[in-house]
């Protein structure tokens, strides 16, 4: 019969050997590699108390921005959440009212933005689709937990603090890809 790979395996029928009906052997052999192992280089962390050291292209929880006057970038165009293939972005719009001007930087802005995190695949499609430079993936994680419902980040934990000692550098990591490009654009703005 004709293959279609050359890694399928022919399965023996052979009659068991009295060591294998023991199966002496072949615990021996599982323990040498067991003790091989543990002397060798660990190669998991003691994560959270240890992180890895992550590729300048990782890409992390998401960052609504706020412009140079701290008012936030969004407009709720939903461009990230056409472009999303995971649809992990939902929103609702709202029309910003007089006296908002110092909050919202269009007359448009998002009252509700939730990515569900279990969904995202963290693609970095939303930020190539943002037209307002409003949404960034950093290098931060996110976090594990037991219920499925924390994993809907809202606006209370994606924007961005108003405090710009607290404001996430992404530029940090990003010296090589194309979204450093995008980063100066926006340090541009916020000068
Ligand atoms: S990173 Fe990708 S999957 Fe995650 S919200 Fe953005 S577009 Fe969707
Ligand atoms: S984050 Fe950008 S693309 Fe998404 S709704 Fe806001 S302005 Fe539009």
């Amino acid at each position: 019969m004709q293959k279609l790979t050359n890694r399928s395996k022919v399965v023996s029928n052979k009659r068991m050997t009295l060591m294998e009906k023991i199966f002496l052997p072949a615990i021996l052999g599982g323990m040498f590699i067991t003790i091989k192992h543990f002397f060798g280089k660990k190669v998991t962390i003691n994560y959270p108390d240890q992180n890895r050291e992550f590729s300048k292209v990782y890409r992390g929880q998401h960052v609504l921005k706020r412009d140079d006057q701290g008012r936030e970038r969004c407009t709720a165009c939903g461009l990230c959440a056409v472009a999303c293939p995971a649809e992990a972005i939902t929103m609702i719009a709202a029309e910003r009212k007089p006296g908002e001007e110092h909050l919202y930087r269009e007359e448009k802005y998002a009252e509700v933005y939730e990515i569900n995190m279990l969904r995202c695949i963290f693609c970095g499609d939303c930020e190539d689709a943002c037209p307002k430079e409003a949404i960034f993936l950093t290098d931060r994680i996110v976090k594990s937990d037991y219920e499925r419902e924390p994993f809907v980040y809202g606006k209370n934990i994606l924007v961005e603090p108003m405090d710009p000692g607290k404001r996430i550098d992404i530029s940090v990591r990003q010296t090589e890809n194309v979204r450093i490009f995008k980063t100066d654009r926006r340090f541009a703005h916020n000068r």
